[in-house]
């Protein structure tokens, strides 16, 4: 049938009653740790500062979020136009070639635009306010967790400011569901 008894135990996941047998312990919770990659974020490393200095975060967000509505208006008027029933009945029908184009653009410049938006605000020092402040200074811990739908992946992302030494630490928590093969 299914496996259904190992993996209860693996619920509230918590490790280390003990250092001894520690791999052993970690195998059977359904728990893999492991050091992650440092994020690659060179797109808005480089346009995110120069954006907030053009423009102000003020316009970046006026822009960004204009560029997402058109989008999605497009996108759904679009999908109506060329599904043979109307999807969305208070959007209109819109089927006409250059709407990828206009698609493509509009998504491209609310990725860049609210993109830099969310790079300014986690990289500004809580403590000495300076903006692009956070770099992350050692590698990410991975904590990879099999459960019984799917696998959770928590990762730790360690940070330090390059003006002052702040430090913090964020989280991230994502879960990647099994596929289903009945
Ligand atoms: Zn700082």
């Amino acid at each position: 049938m299914n496996k259904k008894n190992n993996i209860n135990n693996s619920k509230g996941v918590i490790i280390g009653d003990n250092n001894t047998q520690n791999i052993n312990i970690n195998k059977k919770n359904n728990h893999t740790k492991y050091k992650g990659e440092k994020e690659n974020n060179i797109i808005y490393e480089y346009l995110a500062p120069i954006l907030m200095k053009k423009l102000g975060k003020n316009k970046i967000i006026l822009i960004g979020t204009i560029s997402l509505v058109l989008f999605l208006f497009g996108f759904f008027s679009y999908l109506n136009g060329v599904s043979s029933i109307k999807l969305i009945s208070y959007l209109p029908s819109l089927n006409y070639n250059w709407m990828i184009y206009f698609l493509i653009i509009t998504f491209i410049i609310a990725v860049i635009f609210l993109g830099s938006l969310y790079f300014f605000n986690i990289t500004q020092c809580k403590k000495c306010l300076n903006s692009f402040a956070y770099e992350e200074y050692k590698l990410p811990d991975v904590d990879e967790i099999k459960l019984h739908d799917g696998h959770k992946i928590i990762t730790i992302r360690y940070y330090k400011c390059k003006y002052c030494g702040n430090e913090k630490t964020e989280n991230f928590d994502e879960f990647i569901s099994n596929e289903k093969k009945n």
